[in-house]
């Protein structure tokens, strides 16, 4: 037995490797190990004939809203969005707070199957509902430094959109300084 599963006669799409058309992929140890127009079934434990159905490197969703009861109706369980429907990793576009980060971690990343990112919203509250909520997202609802800091990152949010401070966008995304959120960086020491 070379492999433990080989997946059968479906249709491979691999841009990287210009592959597109019908083959079998056999895995090892977790790994794709081999991809061939034919791979004889009985050099594998386990054989699915998967004809008909497309057989793709993870997908990855750059924007996702996955933090599941925290977020209103923005927040789809992880796994739905992701390894069920073909993706292996996910990045919420900014559910978490610097309060709610560690329930993102705990409940999210370490109890899910798909591997999920976050960006951090700039918003003490986090990114829920914001457009039903607009109280919640103005520019003094932003503590530049506990999101700095809860991030250990420089990792930007939506609510950072613009420069000028003007107030409510679009879609309920509060425009604020960008500077603040630098100056906040820079102090941290890493
Ligand atoms: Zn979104």
């Amino acid at each position: 037995m070379n492999y433990d599963l080989l997946l059968r006669g479906g249709r491979v799409i691999d841009p990287a490797q210009n592959i597109n058309g019908i083959h079998d992929v056999a895995v090892k140890d977790g790994r794709i190990a081999a991809v061939a127009s034919s791979i004889t079934p009985s050099s594998a434990k386990e054989s699915v004939d998967v004809s008909g159905k497309l057989v793709l490197p993870g997908l990855i969703d750059t924007h996702a809203h996955v933090f599941e009861y925290v977020t209103g109706r923005f927040g789809l369980e992880a796994d739905l969005c992701g390894v069920r429907s073909g993706v292996t990793t996910l990045i919420d576009q900014g559910g978490p707070s610097c309060m709610t980060l560690p329930a993102f971690r705990a409940h999210v990343v370490e109890t899910k199957q798909t591997r999920s990112l976050t960006f951090l919203s700039s918003y003490l509250v986090g990114g829920m509902e914001g457009h039903y909520y607009p109280s919640l997202y103005k520019p003094d609802c932003v503590d530049a430094a506990a999101v700095a800091k809860s991030g250990r990152a420089p990792l930007l949010s939506t609510g950072m959109v613009s420069a000028d401070g003007r107030g409510l966008l679009g879609r309920g995304i509060c425009a604020v300084p960008v500077q603040p959120f630098a100056d906040a960086v820079a102090r941290l020491a890493y």
